[in-house]
């Protein structure tokens, strides 16, 4: 058969069905032949950041090179918008008389609407499913809805993956991930991503310290800013460039009984990874949100202040409030934050600033370089409160307690913001009485009032 393989979020080896079914398939005699789009305007479009777009490029340019070692041609082709991609494939396909374009599906609207194009031009795309552990639509209620809230689908969850026990795992195809070890001495140039080792280097160095190590102790760290206590995996998950189910099977390599010790340290880990899960079957049962709908249709017309200036303010980390900016300081600088302080700040821009949480949403997206439609959204409603399993409107986070139960030494914040270094442990979540009386000119003044904005908070979501 003549197939044509498509990449698109999943550029990796191991566990990948439209690859796997494509080295099958495929005769080894004639030379294989693969695509990758690069598309920029898209991704801008998607609000995709320069670093995860950075990020993306170089996993691409590692693959070529891994799959010509298996006798695979990967061309990236520049096609800017999702249409050059249909116009390029619809042309390929009829020249080289292709039987079957291979290729992993994606979850998000324009992806779908894309994909449909494709099959409406006579492109014969066949898809395999490669982003979620669980297959998504699959862990449904007892009335064959999805699950409205976290835990009870948590369960179901477990359930499936216990039952179908390595049916979903046992697929899990080579070549493994021990193939692209050849990226492990790369020479790659600096690049705006380059902090964030390659996929097999981050395997190798990274992740399994952290399974080895830190595992044992991350629901102790997880939520401590200055500590490295989290995994750092978000990008490798986000680009599709390590699966979730090969994780998983490192998971159970490690602890074979992790599916029934949920009570255990090593599971609030997994437990992460299942809320992944939870808010991907949520876009794929409710294709509203890939349109920024609230979950809670009653808060859909929401007339949002969006005060400009205080924007501003908390996208440049200028709040007064020294957590809130450090953390916008991190993401501005790093291109990732802190899980606890995704939620500080997200809940300071909804409820203390009464911004809508979209713009937020738009803001990391263009930041981060894990952006992910279906977490960042979830995050955001969750925060919001107009989500699924939301918050309830009325929690509403004092940024100044956070700061004290998690960074009670000030270690992050001063890490940055330098300019409050000489602040005294006691002073630093709030700085502003004791900048005063020693008559120093450092920072900023809070823009908001803690005590104030909170009863304006509740008042508005009333
Ligand atoms: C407002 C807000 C926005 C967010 N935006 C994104 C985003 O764009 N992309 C993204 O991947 N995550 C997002 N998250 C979830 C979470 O903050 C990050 O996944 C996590 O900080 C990544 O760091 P880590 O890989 O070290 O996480 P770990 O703590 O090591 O967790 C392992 C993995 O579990 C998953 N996970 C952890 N927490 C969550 C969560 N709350 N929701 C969904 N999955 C989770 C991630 O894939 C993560 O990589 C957001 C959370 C909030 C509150």
């Amino acid at each position: 058969m003549s197939i044509l393989l498509w990449f698109r979020n999943d550029l990796r080896t191991h566990d990948n069905p439209a690859l796997h079914h494509f080295l099958n398939n495929s005769s080894s005699e004639k030379p294989r032949k693969a695509v990758f789009f690069i598309s920029e305007k898209q991704w801008q479009l998607h609000d995709w950041s320069p670093i995860k777009i950075d990020f993306i490029k170089r996993h691409a340019q590692a693959l070529v090179a891994e799959l010509a070692a298996i006798n695979i041609e990967l061309e990236l082709i520049e096609a800017p918008y999702f249409t050059d991609q249909i116009a390029y494939l619809a042309q390929y396909c009829q020249h080289h008389n292709i039987e079957t374009v291979y290729a992993n599906s994606e979850l998000e609207f324009n992806e779908q609407q894309r994909d449909q194009n494709c099959v409406a031009q006579g492109i014969p795309l066949t898809l395999f499913e490669a982003d979620v552990i669980v297959p998504k639509g699959k862990v449904l209620n007892q009335s064959g809805s999805m699950f409205k809230v976290f835990t009870p689908f948590k369960n179901a969850w477990l359930k499936q993956v216990r039952h179908a026990g390595f049916d979903y795992l046992g697929k899990i195809t080579a070549p493994s991930l021990q193939t692209t070890s050849q990226n492990k001495k790369s020479t790659e140039t600096a690049s705006l991503s380059s902090t964030w080792p390659l996929a097999a280097k981050y395997e190798a160095d990274v992740l399994s310290t952290f399974l080895q190590v830190k595992l044992s102790q991350y629901a102790d760290l997880r939520d401590i800013p200055s500590v490295k206590g989290t995994s750092g995996i978000s990008p490798y998950l986000a680009a599709g460039v390590i699966s979730p189910r090969y994780v998983l099977t490192l998971l159970l390599n490690r602890n074979p009984d992790l599916l029934l010790a949920t009570d255990s340290k090593e599971f609030s880990w997994l437990n992460e990874l299942i809320w992944r899960e939870f808010y991907r079957n949520l876009m794929f049962h409710e294709q509203r949100l890939c349109k920024h709908f609230c979950f809670k249709e009653k808060y859909q017309h929401i007339k949002w202040p969006n005060n400009q200036q205080a924007f501003s303010a908390w996208c440049q980390g200028k709040t007064g409030y020294p957590l809130v900016d450090a953390a916008m300081l991190q993401l501005k600088q790093t291109g990732w934050m802190h899980n606890r302080l995704r939620m500080v700040v997200a809940s300071f821009l909804t409820k203390h600033l009464l911004i809508d949480w979209r713009l937020g949403e738009k803001y990391f997206m263009q930041h981060l370089i894990d952006g992910d439609l279906a977490s960042n959204n979830g995050g955001w409603q969750w925060a919001a409160s107009t989500g699924c399993d939301a918050q309830p409107y009325f929690r509403i986070f004092n940024p100044i307690r956070q700061s004290e139960r998690f960074d009670p030494n000030g270690e992050f914040i001063r890490k940055y913001l330098p300019e409050l270094k000489s602040i005294p442990d006691k002073h630093i979540h709030f700085p502003h009485k004791y900048i005063a009386q020693n008559k120093m000119n450092i920072y900023v003044q809070p823009i908001v009032e803690h005590k104030t904005a909170r009863l304006n908070a509740l008042a508005f979501y009333k």
